[in-house]
């Protein structure tokens, strides 16, 4: 992984944030381009929040980098540009938790710092057989003693870097895990009771709500209209094309864009956030003018200048293809 031959504070910080709900092999790419644009804290803290954005799209999860942004801020007024190193210290910046400050501070600082994140819970709970529900806090207790029982006083960060590297390619998250690979088969309760499928416990689904939505992309000549979304919220301070709840069909889309002048359909598209699903129809709207409260952006300047969440680049590219 790129940051391994060179964990500075800054590198693990950044990769660790990036690595929460996305997988590692998405966040290789992401993680290179993020460091070549803001190679330091500084360079991070100087940027706008657009270009931050920018970087950080496709990785989903805004606020993250939001959160990252300002702290590179905080850092550079209240810490003089360097990270704290201690576990508890970093615990009080925002946007840091107990996983992010156990990885920053064993695996930069070599403190011996525990860094439990879904990974790690669930190989200590086969390891040890531990068949409890794991979100209770009773359970953590276990799973927290279990792994400072075992944890390496003399290489904290090799060791939790280690436990979350099993967790993410031998004992996966989803499928069967590859025990015949794995260097904690010996050991591993899970595997000799042959519990792998009832440990961890599996969590109660939680329910996922479906919205219709109806995507118009309004086209003048070779650009496009998008909007800055508000500043709280769901994709807070991206930019997005017009959209509407409901799928809307061609009629009342001619009614609702007065300067319409030829209308077509784009392929469906469903895009799904942890907690919804939005079920989109799209069409390209040509309209006779420029509505001046949109911005018109051509190709180059939604490739490289405006961060547009993934729900709505599948019709945009679409419209700036054809
Ligand atoms: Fe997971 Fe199998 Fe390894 Fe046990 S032996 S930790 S179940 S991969």
């Amino acid at each position: 992984m790129p940051w391994r031959d060179q964990p500075t504070p800054y590198y693990v910080w950044i990769s660790e944030i990036m690595a929460q709900q996305t997988r590692i092999d998405t966040v290789m790419g992401y993680f290179e381009r993020f460091i070549q644009t803001f190679p330091t804290i500084e360079a991070l803290a100087n940027a706008s929040e657009e270009d931050v954005l920018k970087q950080w799209q496709g990785l989903g999860y805004y606020s993250r980098a939001r959160n990252i942004h300002t702290l590179a801020q905080i850092i550079m007024k209240e810490y003089q540009g360097e990270l704290p190193q201690t576990y508890d210290e970093l615990l009080t910046l925002p946007g840091i938790g107990p996983y992010t400050a156990g990885a920053i501070s064993s695996i930069a600082f070599g403190q011996t710092a525990l860094a439990i994140d879904g990974n790690v819970n669930r190989v200590i709970a086969r390891l040890y057989g531990i068949a409890d529900d794991l979100s209770t806090r009773s359970s953590q207790r276990v799973i927290e003693e279990r792994v400072r029982a075992i944890m390496s006083k003399q290489r904290p960060g090799d060791f939790n870097q280690g436990l979350m590297e099993i967790g993410a390619l031998v004992c996966i998250p989803n499928g069967a895990p590859k025990c015949s690979e794995c260097p904690l088969q010996e050991d591993c309760v899970a595997f000799r009771k042959q519990l792998t499928d009832v440990i961890p416990r599996k969590k109660k689904k939680m329910t996922v709500k479906v919205e219709p939505r109806t995507v118009i992309v309004m086209r003048f000549g070779q650009e496009i209209a998008i909007r800055k979304r508000p500043n709280k919220g769901l994709l807070a301070s991206m930019y997005e094309v017009l959209h509407v709840e409901g799928h809307w069909d061609v009629e009342d889309i001619v009614q609702f864009v007065p300067t319409l002048m030829t209308i077509y359909p784009l392929l469906d598209h469903q895009h799904v956030y942890s907690h919804l699903i939005w079920q989109m129809k799209g069409y390209v709207v040509d309209v006779k003018e420029k509505d001046p409260t949109w911005i018109w952006v051509n190709q180059e300047e939604v490739i490289n200048r405006y961060a547009i969440p993934n729900a709505f680049q599948p019709f945009i590219e679409n419209v700036l293809e054809k």
